[in-house]
């Protein structure tokens, strides 16, 4: 990352006039670049408009050929290379009225200025800036009569262009009209201005008054800042975010990877946590668009995702929590893991609604840069209105020559089947007795072979599945946490060991109702599956996938006498069990509160931004129990796992561990306690997730590993930090 010291500008504490930055769009004005790269670069911003400012050119450093900086500004000449569309994702498909679109239902955008503070390079709509463009309205009286007409509108983001760069009188005027309008909740902006030009934030009282008055405790603002790399983050564009946020505002980033400019784990992850720190976390990282004249900055969504997940690894709850995701004509598609052989994305919202929360797999293709690039895995749910990649067609076959006119074609001597079938088949076919036994044995033979191959094939499917579905609970565990101050649901609650005074764990502001003895009750006590069904938009499969059990649950959920029991079987019967002791915490076995571990920090991960290692914690793995009304018998799914345990220390040694089995004494036939209730149905393995949301299967060796089930633990053998 560059560590280039910025040139000093004026302290906005001091500042007594407005700063104006000079706006400059001709590459003539800019001393930097050479003449022979003036010439050819004038040939590209013909094409693509240029447009920079004083104030932002100078954070380049123009001894770098690579500062991102000038990458993000100054044209490049493969611009004009032959790749990409100028509305990629067809925003033109859900334009309603000129600068109008509504894509959500409740959500419309008004494209209400066609100019920005600069011109990013990378823009997907830089279709916008062309001279025969229509398709932002500066009269923006249609589109509010449209947005009242639509009651079911409450959220509307203005952007374009730059809102920003409008002025404040024209900008109060839409923001007015829009508070006059009661289902409008949320008004969002989409800004660049901050990082372009802080200064329009910073030096004008009237923009802070106006925020101040429409950024209510009950309806906020909020601006959608785009900054792409930490150098943007100078003391001006800090001052301008906290102008901001002392009017009310509420802020958030967002930003694409962009090749060149923050295609680093290091960069982004910078990123994260420096905004994490002011105040204005990250909300999306997008997959760039297919635009044309973007093709230097695309990079492909499998380096995208590893980028992304590599710049998430140590970062906090807040600094993390950002979504990768693909703004796609369909709807905004996030893409939730890659593994070897799969892609697995999610629809967050779509503008067809049998689409949302949607979970679907692709197979992987590290070429591809979007969506309609990959090709559908066999089994996945199939969203609608995408054009996926299709299979590489089959091999032509090779036509058979015309025949030369005037030339009779010479026939194949003919199988009379009418005579076949009177005299009996195949014998009567030509085939002796004995030919026909061979021919029926080696049927049976191919038949035994393939048999164990089928079975294989369809076991296979299944741990697919299930990786599938582990990898959406645990991304629902997560972002349960994210959206409740970091806290994580607990793992196993039955009241008693929830003791107000040790109420780090209780999640909800509705469980805290307790009993004069201080057990806890209400929501909270209920089993975690439940509480995760409104993140995984009530889609069962990926809870429990026994089809039986899941109709029974069905059929109790249509019976609304039984919507208790519903929950409760909802609950004990899911297909994945959770790491409830060191994750979440578990009463049964006095996880909540260890005084003998005190010692060693959290003896419970209680918070998200408390784990240390998210790629080796795991939250769910497959599992099974024993029900109390099976007679005995064995059933998939237990909402408890309990991990090799600690023994309690005496006063000065570190705790024991003692592992479930010793390596190789794995047995199905044991007591499921045995083994922490893990079910190893895949070939001898059970799935697993781990809190940066990768699904694996691990075999009991594997799981045996300390490091998977206590964030505490350093090494193996369970040893504390
Ligand atoms: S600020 Fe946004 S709209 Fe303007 S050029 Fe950059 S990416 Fe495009």
């Amino acid at each position: 990352m560059h560590t280039q010291s910025l040139p000093q500008l004026q302290s906005p504490a001091t500042q007594t006039s407005p700063r104006r930055v000079k706006y400059l769009t001709s590459l003539d004005q800019i001393a930097g670049i050479s003449d022979e790269d003036r010439e050819l670069l004038k040939k590209v911003s013909e094409r693509y408009v240029f447009r920079a400012n004083d104030y932002y050119l100078r954070l380049i450093d123009w001894t770098d050929p690579k500062d991102p900086i000038k990458q993000l500004i100054i044209p490049r000449k493969e611009e004009l290379n032959d790749w990409g569309k100028l509305d990629a994702s067809n925003e033109a498909a859900v334009t309603v009225e000129p600068g109008v679109q509504h894509k959500y239902k409740d959500t419309v955008l008004l494209l209400c200025n066609e100019v920005c503070g600069a011109y990013c390079r990378y823009c997907f709509r830089k279709r916008l800036f062309m001279n025969d463009n229509e398709e932002v309205s500066k009269d923006v009286t249609q589109g509010l009569a449209y947005i009242r007409q639509h009651p079911e509108v409450s959220n509307v983001l203005l952007t374009g262009g730059d809102p920003l760069i409008m002025g404040t009188r024209r900008l109060r005027e839409i923001i007015s009209a829009l508070r006059e309008i009661d289902h409008v909740k949320i008004i969002r902006i989409g800004s660049k201005m901050p990082a372009f030009n802080p200064f329009r934030i910073l030096d004008d009282p009237d923009l802070q008054a106006m925020f101040r008055e429409h950024s209510t405790p009950d309806k906020r603002i909020y601006l959608m800042c785009h900054f792409d790399h930490p150098r943007e983050l100078t003391p001006e564009a800090r001052a301008g975010i906290a102008k901001l946020l002392e009017c009310g505002v509420i802020c958030v980033n967002q930003c694409p990877i962009i090749r060149g400019i923050n295609d680093d784990p290091q960069t982004l992850a910078t990123l994260f946590r420096e905004f994490s720190y002011i105040g204005c976390p990250q909300y999306y990282v997008f997959q760039g668009r297919p635009t044309a004249g973007n093709e230097p900055f695309e990079v492909p969504i499998v380096e995208g995702w590893r980028i992304f997940s590599q710049a998430l690894v140590d970062e906090s709850g807040l600094a993390g929590r950002a979504r990768f995701s693909m703004s796609h004509a369909s709807g905004k598609v996030e893409i939730q893991s890659v593994d070897e052989r799969f892609i697995y994305l999610r629809y967050h919202r779509s503008k067809y609604p049998e689409n949302n929360g949607r979970f679907f797999v692709c197979k992987r293709n590290d070429h591809a840069y979007w969506l309609d690039h990959l090709e559908l895995a066999e089994g996945s749910y199939v969203p609608k209105g995408v054009e996926f990649a299709q299979k590489s067609p089959a091999a032509p076959r090779v036509a058979a020559p015309d025949p030369t006119p005037g030339r009779a074609v010479p026939q194949s001597p003919r199988i009379e089947t009418s005579r076949a079938s009177k005299a009996g088949g195949l014998v009567a076919a030509g085939f002796t007795l004995i030919e026909l036994l061979v021919v029926i044995s080696i049927i049976v033979l191919l038949i035994g072979m393939l048999a164990p191959a089928l079975s294989s094939a369809r076991k296979t499917a299944g741990m697919v599945r299930e990786l599938a579905a582990i990898r959406q609970v645990g991304s629902a565990f997560t972002m349960y946490a994210q959206d409740n101050k970091s806290k994580l649901l607990p793992g196993y609650l039955r009241g008693s060991w929830a003791k107000p005074a040790r109420r780090t764990f209780i999640v909800h502001e509705s469980a805290t109702s307790a009993s004069e003895d201080g057990r806890l009750f209400g929501e909270t006590i209920r089993p975690y599956p439940w509480r995760l069904m409104p993140y995984l938009d009530y889609a069962r499969p990926a809870l429990v996938l026994d089809r039986t059990l899941r109709t029974t649950i069905e059929d109790l959920s249509s019976d609304r006498t039984q919507a208790v029991n519903f929950q409760a079987a909802f609950s004990r019967h899911p297909t994945f069990g959770m790491n409830t002791t060191y994750v979440g915490g578990d009463a049964h076995r006095g996880g909540f509160y260890r005084p003998s571990y005190s010692r060693w920090g959290t003896f419970v991960v209680d918070k998200l931004e408390s784990v240390i290692m998210p790629s080796k914690l795991m939250i769910f793995a497959s599992s099974r129990g024993v029900r109390s009304n099976s007679g005995g018998q064995k059933v998939p799914g237990f909402h408890r796992l309990e991990g090799p345990w600690h023994a309690t220390p005496t006063s000065n040694s570190v705790p024991a561990f003692i592992p479930w089995l010793a390596p190789g004494r794995f047995d199905a036939a044991l007591p499921t306690t045995t083994f922490g209730h893990l079910d190893f149905r895949h070939f001898g393995k059970a799935t697993t997730v781990t809190f940066d949301g990768h699904a694996e299967t691990l075999d009991l060796d594997q799981l045996n590993d300390m490091r998977r089930w206590y964030n505490q633990a350093t090494a193996a053998n369970g040893h504390p930090r």
